[in-house]
């Protein structure tokens, strides 16, 4: 017996060891608010994409059981069309794209692309086929040429500067002394917030894919950005499937469908006419946050007069 036990003793204190491990890098996805790893199905298939459309069936999720985020969301984004999101902070809007990518399973209901449960499918299939434009885009550690090259390896220096011209950068990058070849991320060139959209959508111009979740920054831009952003976001999602988390309302005006949510369920639906008839929350948001664009506007001409 005494000479079994020391095994197991030691067989325990390994597994405790490991467990302990496994316990560390548990708290550091916490740490780092990276979800964990969703699993593929044992049988999953990779996606197939034909015309990509998106469907949210009665779909439930909670980060924590104890509190739920989205309750019951059914929509639809045909194939080619835009579908915008919008509703008051918190409501759950971020969590909609982050579950197109399934970072996380949902409790009830279903996400379909072209008829295909999500999580029945390969992971990786699905993030190839969905291009991601989102509100805080980190770049690598390298060239600019690389940070936009990264959408399609393949593609030629021709191709990453007619990509980088149609999202609005080039001329930004050409200024650059080194120009294309300008080191960014921690240790290079610090790039604004909306330079760095401009090389999100660049790099999603490149990978072209059938499907486009554009997460739009929160952070206030100023008018000219804005417009730049907002015409290389009207190319790209020309023709594709396209959902937007919109916190900005001006950019979901020409939307096939605006949903509101509030409090994780849909409170209105209809495109930016009907809702504006229908004098409600979106109405109520849109008269306020153009009461503030005004009121910016004002102070911008009063301090130019100075
Ligand atoms: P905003 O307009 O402010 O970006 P939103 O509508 O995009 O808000 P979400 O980011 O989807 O809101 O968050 C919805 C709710 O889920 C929030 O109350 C938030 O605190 C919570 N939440 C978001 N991410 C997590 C997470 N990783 N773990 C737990 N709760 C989370």
């Amino acid at each position: 017996l005494m000479q079994l036990s020391v095994p197991l003793n030691f067989i325990g204190f390994i597994y405790r060891e490991v467990r302990q491990g496994l316990t560390d890098i548990e708290q550091m996805f916490d740490l780092l608010d990276v979800p964990q790893e969703v699993q593929d199905a044992p049988n999953a298939k990779p996606l197939v994409v034909g015309k990509g459309t998106i469907e949210f069936r009665n779909v439930s999720f909670a980060y924590d059981p104890a509190r739920p985020i989205l309750k019951n969301v059914s929509f639809e984004v045909p194939a080619g069309r835009t579908v915008a999101i919008v509703g008051p902070s918190g409501a759950g809007k971020s969590t909609i794209s982050r579950l197109l990518f399934r970072f996380y399973d949902i409790q009830g209901g279903e996400i379909l692309v072209d008829g295909q449960n999500i999580a029945s499918v390969e992971q990786e299939s699905l993030r190839r086929e969905i291009g991601m434009v989102p509100q805080d885009t980190v770049l690598f550690n390298d060239t600019i040429a690389y940070n936009i090259r990264y959408g399609r390896t393949d593609a030629s220096e021709e191709d990453v500067r007619r990509a980088a011209e149609l999202a609005q950068i080039g001329p930004f990058i050409e200024r650059l002394p080194d120009g294309y070849r300008t080191m960014v991320g921690e240790r290079g060139l610090k790039l604004s917030g909306g330079e760095k959209q401009r090389v999100a959508i660049a790099r999603t111009i490149l990978k072209a894919p059938p499907i486009l979740m554009l997460d739009e920054a929160t952070s206030a831009l100023d008018t000219q950005t804005e417009q730049e952003i907002q015409a290389a976001l009207d190319l790209v999602s020309r023709g594709r499937t396209t959902l937007v988390i919109a916190h900005r309302l001006s950019t979901v005006i020409s939307a096939d469908e605006i949903i509101v949510l509030k409090d994780g369920e849909i409170a209105e639906r209809g495109t930016h006419g009907e809702l504006l008839a229908s004098n409600g929350l979106y109405a109520s948001m849109w008269q306020r946050q153009r009461e503030a664009t005004e009121a910016e506007e004002k102070l911008r001409i009063a301090r130019e007069a100075d």
